[in-house]
């Protein structure tokens, strides 16, 4: 079972945010923003290639929800997904990281980086 499914199973403790029938949301344990949080289907799906429209679409308001309740859905976040190892997915259980909380920069690879990819 991966670590995400052991949290959902209640296995492994979580902070929790958010939960309803179908999603779970907890403060990241490595938090890299002031607001630093993750946010996860209980079913387990390897990541976002493996995503269906529908659980998607359920996944938006719940989404939403969390960002108002952290008081960053006027202000603002980042929604992110690391999809498969060239995306530096570690945990292969799709997530959302949701951060905020600050002015978040831009800088995943510096312009050398790129021409070097190209
Ligand atoms: P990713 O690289 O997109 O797969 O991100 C996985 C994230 O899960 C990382 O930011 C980790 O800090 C976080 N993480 C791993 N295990 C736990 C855990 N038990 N509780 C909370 N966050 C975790």
């Amino acid at each position: 079972m991966c670590v995400f499914c052991k949290i959902v199973e209640g296995e492994i403790p979580c902070n929790k945010i958010l939960e309803s029938d179908e999603f779970l949301c907890f403060h990241d344990a490595n938090p890299r923003a002031p607001i630093h949080l993750l946010i996860i289907p209980k079913k387990h799906v390897e990541n976002f290639q493996e995503m269906s429209p529908e659980l998607m679409s359920a996944m938006t308001p719940f989404i939403q929800e969390v960002a108002k309740k952290m008081g960053v859905d006027l202000s603002g976040y980042r929604l992110l997904t690391n999809n498969g190892e060239d995306g530096g997915q570690e945990v292969p259980h799709f997530h959302f990281h949701l951060l905020g909380g600050t002015k978040l920069s831009w800088s995943h690879f510096t312009p050398d980086d790129t021409h070097k990819a190209l």
